[in-house]
């Protein structure tokens, strides 16, 4: 089984807009082409879990998502083994509203990738920039790394204490969590 590093996209792979709704938006991060190929060359599956609910506020198609995820994949050298997505919001009508299990921070992404991929949640890793991308590792045995790279961190970090809900590290950004997940999957601490 391979264990595998989950990434959150907006924040923490590419630029933090409000929403990616083409691809000229799509603009990776310093560093973060090589990060990936750190972990696939360690033997991690690297997955990225997002919420989009930009596809149930109408604000991009689905048949987009695919579009901009093929353009990643191009910038980021086939290195990710799957993008899976949450296009729902709860607070919507419309087939993509309602309540959904996938919405980051619910685990149903992890999940699924899990599923899909056969992959071993125990010695893998989460990144995010956002308390809901660290909070979808509740009740997981994921290490999970929060990364500055994306929202503003004052205001993720209140709210992973208010959830009483620490990651297992900090990191300036993806390259950065890389580094530490490395030294950390090999025993390095
Ligand atoms: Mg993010
Ligand atoms: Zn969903």
């Amino acid at each position: 089984m391979t264990r595998a590093v989950f990434l959150d996209r907006d924040g923490t792979i590419n630029r933090e807009v409000s929403f990616v709704a083409r691809a000229d938006q799509f603009v990776l991060l310093p560093g973060v082409h090589s990060a990936l190929g750190r972990l696939v060359d360690a033997g991690f599956a690297v997955v990225v879990v997002t919420n989009q609910s930009g596809i149930a506020r109408g604000l991009y198609t689905e048949d987009d998502l695919a579009r901009i995820h093929e353009l990643a994949q191009q910038q980021l050298g086939h290195l990710v083994r799957a993008f899976l997505h949450c296009p729902h919001h709860p607070d919507l009508p419309g087939p993509y509203g309602g309540a959904c299990t996938c919405r980051k921070p619910q685990s149903g992404l992890v999940l699924a990738a899990q599923e899909l991929l056969s992959l071993q949640l125990e010695g893998s890793y989460l990144v995010g920039d956002s308390a809901r991308d660290v909070l979808a590792a509740r009740g997981l045995p994921l290490r999970t790394v929060y990364v500055h790279s994306g929202k503003p961190p004052r205001e993720e970090l209140a709210q992973l204490a208010a959830a009483n809900f620490a990651p297992t590290a900090e990191a300036m950004d993806l390259p950065a969590a890389v580094d530490w997940i490395l030294r950390d999957s090999s025993g390095e601490e």
